[in-house]
Parts: C-alpha cells; sequence; structure tokens
C-alpha cells in the first residue's frame, strides 16, 4: 500500500525559493573579486538567480546541457549556480588550483558549453579556449566598467547579461533525480573522474550536513565557507545556509589570515568551514597582532586530518569549537563529523583531543563499514583497520560517463579508497589511502600516523612514507622528509626519535632527506611521483 502523502519533488531552486519566502531580507555579504564589499538579501540573490536563469535560455542552453563555472566563493557565483540548476542544466564546478592540461581535459569531457568565471581566472580561459572547441562563450563575472581586455573569442560581460533579462521566468521542473552538479574529483592517478550529483541528492546532503551534531545552522547566526565552491560544493553550505536563511559572508579571493580575520570580525561570522591550511594562516595572524575573535563560536575543519596543534589553539585560546570532519567529493562531500558523545563529557581533556582528532562519527544518511580484503567486516574495535566503504542517497553510484566501469560492490557500498578504524562508539579515524599502506609480513602499516609521528621532530618540514619491496616481507617503509632551513639532523637523528613512539615493527627501514616533497594541485602529497622517484631503492639490508 502507498503512503497518502504528497510527491513533493526535492529540487534545488526549491532551497532559494524558500529562502525567498521566508528569509528575505537576510543579507548575503561578498568580498567582491574586483575589491569592495557587496551586500544584499537572499531575495535580490534570488532575483538575480532567475535573470541569469533565463539568459542561459536565451542563449540556447537548456535541460541536461553542461555549463561550467570557475570562479570564487561570491555573491555572483552563488547566482549562477542557482541559474544553471533552476534550468535543470548542470552546474559544473571546474578548480582552477588543478594544471591547464587537466582543466582542458575536464571541460571536453564534461562537455562544457559556457564557462561563467571571475576576473582573476581569465587568463586560464584564455590559456584553454582554442583547446575546448566545445565551449561557446565565457561569461566574465563582472560589470562593463571591470570588463578586461582579453583575446577570447566570445566573452560576455555577466551584468550585462543580467541587465538584458529580467526575472519573470519559472524555474525548470525536472524530476528530483536530474542531474544538477558535476565535480570531478582530482584523482592521484589515471584521469580526473566526473561526480554527477542530483537535485535529490543535494538536497538531501543539505539537510545531513544541516544535522545540530554537523553544522547545524540557524537563522539567527552567519555562516562563511571558505572552502571553496569549486572544490567539493563548498560543503554544502551554498544549499545548507540558504535552507536555514543563515546569513552568508563570501570571502571571495583573499583566503588570507587577515582577509579572513576581517571579515570574521566585522560580518560577526559565527561558524566557518575550510581545511587546515587556511585556519594555520589565521591563527598565526591572531598571534601576531594579539587579535581576537569575539564571535566565532564554531569552526569545520576537514579535506586533511586536522593538527593536534590547531584544535587547541582554537579552543583554548579563543573559545572556538572546533569539529573534524571527513569526506570526499564522492559523499556530496561530508561523510564523518567529530562531534562529542555524552560518554566523552566524563574524560579527561586529553582524552577528549583523542576523538576530536579523529575525522568522527556518520550522521544520518551515511552508513559507513571497515572491511578486509576479502570483503568481510572488520570489528568497530578502534583497532582493526580496513578499507573504508560507504553508501548513502548522496554517495556516487557511478562516475560521468561510465568511467572507471562499476564502482560499487554486491550490497551497494562503495569503497572510498581510505583505509581506517573505527572505534566503539562509532568514530572513524583515517590511517591510510589503501594504495599507501605499506604491507609488511601480512600486516599493514599506516604511511600517515608514521608521518604524523616523524613530522613531531621540530628539525622537519615534512615528511612522507612509501613502501619499498622488500625480498621477505613485500614491503618494508622508506622515511623520506625535508629539514627545517639550518638544521642538521641526520638518518640516526630520526630513527632514535621515532624510538618507543611506533611499534618496533614499523620502524622504518632507511630515511633520506630531499629538497621538496612533490604535491597535487590540492595539496595532497604524491606518493605516486615519490614511489617512481624511489623505484629501485635499496633499503639497507
Ligand atoms: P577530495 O575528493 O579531493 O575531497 O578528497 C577526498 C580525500 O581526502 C579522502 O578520501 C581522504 O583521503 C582525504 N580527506 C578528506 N578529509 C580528510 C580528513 N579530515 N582527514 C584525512 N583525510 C581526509
Amino acid at each position: 500500500m502507498s503512503g497518502l502523502m504528497q510527491d513533493w519533488p526535492l529540487l534545488v531552486p526549491s532551497i532559494l525559493e524558500h529562502a525567498r519566502i521566508n528569509h528575505g531580507e537576510q543579507e548575503v555579504v561578498t568580498r567582491t573579486v574586483e575589491g569592495p564589499i557587496h551586500r544584499y538579501t537572499y531575495a535580490e540573490l534570488y532575483g538575480r538567480a532567475k535573470r541569469c536563469a533565463k539568459a542561459l535560455s536565451k542563449l540556447g542552453v537548456g535541460e541536461g546541457d553542461v555549463v561550467a563555472t570557475l570562479a570564487w566563493n561570491t555573491h555572483r557565483h552563488m547566482e549562477a549556480w542557482y541559474g544553471i540548476m533552476g534550468i535543470g542544466a548542470v552546474c559544473h564546478t571546474l578548480n582552477p588550483r588543478l594544471f591547464t592540461e587537466q582543466i582542458v581535459y575536464i571541460a571536453n569531457h564534461a562537455e562544457d558549453q559556457y564557462v561563467f568565471t571571475d576576473l582573476t581566472f581569465v587568463p586560464i580561459c584564455e590559456a584553454i579556449e582554442s583547446q575546448c572547441p566545445g565551449i561557446k562563450g565565457f561569461v566574465i563575472m563582472t560589470d562593463r566598467e571591470h570588463m578586461p581586455e582579453t583575446r577570447l573569442d566570445n566573452a560576455i560581460c555577466y551584468e550585462d547579461l543580467l541587465a538584458d533579462s529580467d526575472e519573470d521566468f519559472e524555474w525548470t521542473q525536472v524530476e528530483e533525480n536530474a542531474a544538477c552538479g558535476l565535480c570531478y574529483t582530482s584523482g592521484t592517478t589515471g584521469n580526473p573522474k566526473g561526480v554527477l550529483y542530483s537535485h535529490r541528492s543535494n538536497v538531501l546532503h543539505a539537510l545531513t550536513v544541516n544535522q545540530a551534531d554537523a553544522f547545524g545552522l540557524k537563522a539567527s547566526e552567519a555562516v562563511m565557507p571558505v572552502v571553496p565552491m569549486f572544490h567539493a560544493n563548498a560543503w554544502a553550505i551554498a544549499f545548507a545556509a540558504p535552507m536555514t536563511g543563515t546569513k552568508l559572508v563570501m570571502p571571495g579571493s583573499e583566503m588570507d589570515g587577515k582577509s579572513i580575520h576581517e571579515l570574521l570580525d566585522r560580518e560577526q561570522v559565527t561558524f566557518t568551514a575550510a581545511v587546515p591550511t587556511v585556519w594555520l594562516m589565521l591563527l598565526q595572524h591572531l598571534e601576531e597582532n594579539d587579535l581576537s575573535l569575539p564571535h566565532l563560536e564554531r569552526v569545520m575543519i576537514g579535506g586533511s586530518a586536522v593538527p593536534e596543534t590547531i584544535v587547541a589553539r582554537f579552543e583554548d585560546n579563543y573559545g572556538v569549537t572546533v569539529t573534524h570532519g571527513w569526506g570526499m567529493t564522492e559523499m556530496s562531500p561530508l561523510g564523518t563529523f567529530s562531534a562529542m558523545k555524552p560518554a566523552m563529557s566524563d574524560m579527561s581533556k586529553d582524552d577528549r583531543m583523542k576523538f576530536k582528532l579523529k575525522q568522527g562519527r556518520a550522521p544520518y544518511m551515511v552508513e559507513m563499514k571497515i572491511v578486509d580484503d576479502d570483503g568481510k567486516e572488520l570489528p568497530r574495535d578502534g583497532e582493526s583497520f580496513g578499507h573504508l566503504v560507504v553508501r548513502g542517497p548522496a554517495i556516487a553510484k557511478g562516475y560521468y560517463k561510465g568511467e572507471g566501469g562499476e564502482i560499487l560492490d554486491g550490497d551497494g557500498f562503495f569503497d572510498t579508497g581510505d583505509v581506517a578504524h573505527i572505534d566503539e562508539h562509532g568514530f572513524m579515524q583515517i590511517t591510510d589511502r589503501a594504495k599507501d599502506v605499506i604491507k609488511s609480513g601480512g600486516e599493514w602499516i599506516s604511511s600517515i600516523e608514521l608521518e604524523n609521528v616523524a613530522v613531531g621532530h621540530p628539525d622537519l618540514a615534512e615528511a612522507a612514507v612509501i613502501g619499498i619491496p622488500h625480498p621477505k616481507w613485500d614491503e618494508r617503509p622508506l622515511l623520506i622528509c625535508v629539514k627545517n632551513e639550518g638544521t642538521s639532523i641526520d638518518r640516526d637523528g630520526v630513527l632514535e626519535f621515532l624510538q618507543g613512539k611506533i611499534a618496533k615493527w614499523w620502524m622504518p627501514d632507511d630515511v633520506v632527506f630531499v629538497d621538496e616533497i612533490p604535491h597535487t594541485a590540492t595539496g595532497k602529497i604524491q606518493k605516486r611521483t615519490l614511489r617512481e622517484q624511489f623505484d629501485g631503492y635499496k633499503l639497507p639490508s
């Protein structure tokens, strides 16, 4: 028997519709790419998103077509997102931090028809134009006065486009499973692969992150997504904020400590989210200038593991609660949050910190477990570690155009490629990427844990661990380090430092020093390049 409830499709434009009706007066503040602070309301954002949608229709863009954005977090980028999704087209976020060849590959693979871009990225557009014949035009998100000299064949001024359009437009009604967003994973191996979000998955994901133990945004708050809309959807804040009528503060292109602090302070931001590097810059700026954070209550940190020093400085010195989160493009992107449980309230501060540093527990709509190489589930004992697999309504079931083939197991679980353990409280902790874990004598050694311990040495700036083939043990760890300038630490000094801090059999077989460790465009250590660099390396016997 079917239930007798309404079929109300979960469509992204309904979020903005809700914001207009219930929070039309709420502010959206942007540090513009041109410089000045811009402020208007959700009602105005709504009107301009409709103008954008109508303009796109006039350009001939329709349901299922792909339109890219290559842009910072701004009010105009928000308008473009809702405008594109509002006509049933697919909004493809291009990541400007990728190399030009990757952007070309991705734009062609996605079949982008138009690119909405900021002044900053016009040179990237010029570099890719001749190699992307499918792109019909570049919409530069600025006004006539700021339009740059450009050799782009079809450069369209965004403000002109909107001025020639109007708000008299009905959102295109598509079915809730229709595609509306596309984001390519940076992938350290092979070509980037596209994750194709639906209206339904985006709405459900925004509800997931709005649970109280996750972001729990409120109409009485102000949120600033520092995490970019071009990488992992600004962690759903572009949907979650209008859904709750939360004041939205957009940082534009300036991500240094001073600029971020100015906005946090002046706009009375209560909640913000970004990767650890951003927070290191902010904390340093606060400390050097003796500044405070009187309004900020909570900060969400993820994308890579959060170091203890960041949590301690935020919580002890500024009274800001840190939540650690983990996720990936394929998960829309958030998968876990490290919000405390009652069992932790009686713990000592040090013990609570251990849980804060874990990647956290799954909210409703994310199922996760760890399995061994044969797919058998491993216990949640905080020690056994295995492949982390996940399923849920906002998790990919395949990549765009079938790249990568079948990606779910027989039970519908997606292998994240991360290796983790889960403890009895449900807190997951990443111990490695599956391809980076070192398999020694049938047991696994976590390269990340070794790296974390090694960088605790005051003379080391960075450390990376890779597995080197070994005749007896299969693989053994090689520790590759970058020294801090002016220090004279050597191999034995490093090994001595590790003694007692790690299991004996985890001890690296050798330590080498390099000037630089290679990183991917999104800041992750490029282990594949290191493995190539150290191919054939002879460990001391
Ligand atoms: P991306 O799809 O580019 O966002 O990358 C996702 C990957 O980043 C995950 O599979 C993890 O390996 C890594 N990652 C994300 N958040 C964290 C975190 N909090 N701690 C450690 N690794 C993380």
